[in-house]
């Protein structure tokens, strides 16, 4: 996909007209994520600003993370580690995999015991990461609107409140 398509798939889903919850909505801190690719990746909400995403991805055996904006914006809180992004991805991975599964995914290494979300943060960040690019996103994010796609097909008759923000796609506006 394009830079040009994947703006203009996010654009046209963006001016979708939906009608406004009653009162605003919070959005799932993070409304998708996936072990694929040979990364943690996923779609990580803004805390502020609801119109804003973050496409964040950590890769397996060097940690290498990425996070930037829907619009392709570095997140200024990734530069030398860690952004609280990356850490709500590897929460959220963890409530949806298992810390375990997660752990074996990314081949990291952590104390004695069952892996905690954040026993897997610090190990990985103990590493010093480098950065990486961020082309995965572009793909990571078209995902995301398929998946919202997808659930608004297999959900037709059950509101996901949370997803409200997010407008219908292309399809269901057409
Ligand atoms: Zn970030």
């Amino acid at each position: 996909m394009s830079e040009t398509d994947y703006r203009e798939a996010w654009e046209a889903s963006s001016t979708a007209r939906i009608l406004p919850p009653a009162r605003p909505r919070k959005l799932a801190k993070v409304p998708f994520v996936e072990l694929a690719d040979g990364r943690l990746q996923g779609v990580v909400s803004s805390g502020s600003d609801i119109e804003r995403v973050y496409v964040s991805s950590i890769a397996a055996g060097d940690y290498a993370f990425a996070c930037s904006t829907n619009n392709n914006r570095p997140c200024g809180g990734a530069r030398g580690s860690f952004c609280k992004h990356l850490v709500a991805l590897v929460d959220e991975a963890s409530l949806q995999y298992g810390a375990e599964r997660v752990a074996r995914y990314l081949r990291v290494e952590t104390p004695d015991g069952e892996p905690t979300a954040q026993a897997l943060t610090s190990a990985m960040t103990a590493t010093r990461p480098a950065k990486a690019d961020a082309t995965a996103a572009a793909p990571v994010f078209s995902r995301f609107l398929r998946h919202l796609a997808y659930l608004e097909l297999a959900a037709a008759t059950a509101p996901l409140p949370e997803l409200q923000w997010f407008p219908p796609t292309r399809t269901a506006a057409a």
